[in-house]
């Protein structure tokens, strides 16, 4: 195959992996496999930016905007992360941080796999919750937000704030859910992610209730009022979000590395999904020094774990009957 045909079958490839992903929650791949074919796709538009095709998956910042709900314009753009999924690569990227920063500082969040939300208050009282969507453009998801318990309704202040997080499905309600579904016949949700996704794209205020979504919130999007990221996340907990405890300030990538390694260990004892750390330069106007690309912050970084090993089911044989 030449080389645009190769980019002309990905990009559709791609393209049709997403669709079902984002928008009929039921992926037909794991996501390693969408990721490594993504990275094939940068690599030869890299090479032959002349055969880069419109539809190119890698020109878009985020999901598809659906119809089923109200479209809803982000005022601040909702980035998306840049990704890396070896050491060697995030090392590339530390360095490059190194060489426009003196003694840049970080912080170590674990990546939540779930849904981006964002979620507005006037005078400290929940107006509007919306997906990303296209990181521009989401949906008004407010009254499906409401009825996730965690999420308050008004603030400890009544200020007014956007504020960025992540809404999971825990992984004993996503047990629950799909033995549920098994008992009714209706086909399992693949992971937590989608069906936490699927939750949330529910008319029915109620199928969300029940379901028992959860949230992290990690994120200022209207302009902050503290200093660092880590005050960021202090701040939204005294807010009366749930913030998770779990993470690390960094000096280096050898502290940055030793998070990830907890973070590996930890990942099965969790009781929701991860896929990786987060790693972000703590001190904001350091962040907003280094600015964004099209597509994401310079400033922070996705090390993205290596794909699970597939489970084989052991059948344990009981030799005494
Ligand atoms: P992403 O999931 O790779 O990373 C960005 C997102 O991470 C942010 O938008 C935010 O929602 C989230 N996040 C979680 N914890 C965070 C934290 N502590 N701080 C900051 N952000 C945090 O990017 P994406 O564009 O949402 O999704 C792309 C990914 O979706 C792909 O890499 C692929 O794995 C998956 N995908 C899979 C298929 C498939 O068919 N399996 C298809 C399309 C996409």
């Amino acid at each position: 195959m030449n080389i645009e045909s190769k980019i002309k079958a990905l990009t559709e490839l791609l393209n049709q992996y997403a669709y079902e992903y984002y928008t009929l929650d039921t992926p037909s791949v794991e996501d390693s496999e969408y990721d490594r074919l993504y990275h094939e796709l940068v690599k030869l538009e890299q090479e032959n930016p002349q055969l880069i095709r419109a539809d190119s998956p890698t020109h878009r910042t985020g999901n598809v905007v659906l119809d089923g709900f109200v479209k809803f314009q982000h005022p601040y753009n909702l980035y998306s992360l840049g990704d890396v999924f070896s050491r060697e690569e995030l090392v590339i990227w530390e360095e490059k941080i190194r060489k426009e920063l003196k003694n840049p500082e970080y912080i170590c969040e674990l990546k939540i796999d779930g849904l981006s939300l964002s979620l507005y208050y006037e005078n400290g009282v929940l107006m509007t919750a919306a997906t990303r969507g296209n990181g521009s453009i989401g949906e008004n998801i407010t009254e499906n937000v409401k009825r996730i318990k965690d999420v308050p309704l008004k603030l400890r202040d009544a200020i007014d704030i956007v504020v960025r997080g992540e809404a999971y499905l825990p992984r004993k309600n996503f047990a629950k859910l799909n033995a549920e579904r098994e008992l009714e016949g209706v086909a399992a949700f693949a992971n937590p992610r989608n069906a936490a996704a699927g939750t949330l794209r529910q008319l029915d205020t109620k199928v969300v209730a029940k379901r028992g979504l959860a949230t992290f919130l990690y994120q200022e999007a209207s302009p902050a009022t503290n200093d660092t990221q880590e005050e960021v996340l202090e701040y939204l907990e005294d807010l009366g979000f749930q913030v998770n405890s779990v993470r690390k300030f960094a000096r280096n990538m050898d502290e940055i590395w030793a998070f990830i390694e907890e973070a590996t260990a930890l990942r099965d004892e969790l009781p929701y999904d991860i896929d990786g750390v987060v790693i972000k330069v703590n001190n904001l106007s350091e962040q907003e020094e280094l600015g964004f690309t099209v597509k994401a912050p310079r400033w922070a970084i996705a090390y993205k774990f290596p794909a699970e090993e597939a489970q084989t089911e052991l059948l344990s044989v009981d030799w005494t009957v």
